[in-house]
């Protein structure tokens, strides 16, 4: 297991009370596992994940991480373990004026002090060189480490923010909407690129989407948030059409070519959803 939580809330105070953002959520995460969280607006995905990454604690209830409480760790061991957690979060966090090569090197960020920081971007050594390189390359981008940030497309930002995650050598990666911006096109190769990379690197991924259908065709497992609880946790193919219009409201709509079975009752683990796509 490389997370466990057991009845872990999470409240905010704020100037009106009490927010209630994640209330008893209990589940596990295995190693290498690759997970979607969905879940509307608000429900609490993105404090799930600074949960995950501990940078948040839980109010109350327990959470593990690789057999360790997060609530009896020091702050030594704290940081050892967000080093190991990789998170792409919804803002692309990429610095403008940099290079694309020097901001893969900010990837080794947690590792470094601010001004080990400054130093090993300005110049780095010829092994963080080659590990950026590394990096870029298994993106995509080897041939632009040179340009600027700002200078590269939607998508092209998107792999390098993959690419600074990945020079990280993370055991988790945490990817808050990692398709967000990106058009279909782009979304799917990029979807593509980081289960991939992922799966090859024997990583666990846990990532947020809006777009319920990638996530029912690219990931094994589908946690759905509503309310700041559990709706569902399962595979794709057990996930029946009255659970995502109890996630997303009456207006929720797959595209035409994805058919849900209403009738399905059992998870099962050999089932494919793919088999269950009308062609
Ligand atoms: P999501 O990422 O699913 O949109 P969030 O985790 O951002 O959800 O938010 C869950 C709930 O917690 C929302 O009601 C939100 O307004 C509230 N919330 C999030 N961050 C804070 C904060 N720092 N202070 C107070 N309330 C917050
Ligand atoms: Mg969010």
């Amino acid at each position: 297991m490389i997370y466990s939580l057991k009845d872990v809330t999470k409240k905010y105070q704020s100037g009106n009370g009490a927010v209630r953002a994640l209330d008893g959520l209990t589940f596990d995460v295995l190693p290498f596992e690759t997970v979607a969280l969905l879940g509307p607006s608000g429900s609490g995905k993105t404090t799930l994940f600074r949960l995950l990454n501990a940078t948040l604690r839980p109010t109350s209830g327990e959470l593990i991480f690789d057999q360790r409480d997060v609530s009896t760790m020091s702050s030594r061991e704290l940081r050892q373990m967000r080093r190991r957690i990789g998170t792409i979060y919804q803002q692309h966090q990429l610095v403008p004026s940099l290079s694309t090569l020097e901001n893969t090197l900010c990837g080794r960020l947690g590792s470094w002090s601010l001004l080990e920081t400054i130093r090993n971007v300005a110049r780095p050594t010829k092994r963080d060189t080659e590990k950026a390189m590394a990096a870029l390359e298994a993106v995509g981008l080897e041939d632009k480490h040179r340009a600027r940030a700002d200078e590269l497309s939607g998508g092209q930002q998107q792999r390098l923010t993959i690419a600074r995650v990945l020079m990280q050598n993370p055991d988790v990666i945490l990817a808050d909407e990692p398709f967000a911006s990106l058009d279909p096109a782009l979304t799917e190769t990029i979807a593509s690129l980081l289960l991939e990379l992922v799966q090859n690197g024997k990583r666990t991924l846990v990532a947020t989407m809006h777009d319920v259908d990638l996530a029912l065709r690219y990931f094994p497992r589908v946690v759905a948030l509503r309310h700041a609880q559990i709706l569902f946790d399962k595979a794709p193919s057990a996930i029946r059409r009255d659970e995502l219009i109890a996630l997303y409201g009456d207006t929720f709509k797959l595209k035409d070519d994805v058919r849900l079975d209403p009738d399905i009752q059992e998870p099962s683990g050999e089932f494919s959803y793919k088999q269950h796509r009308a062609r």
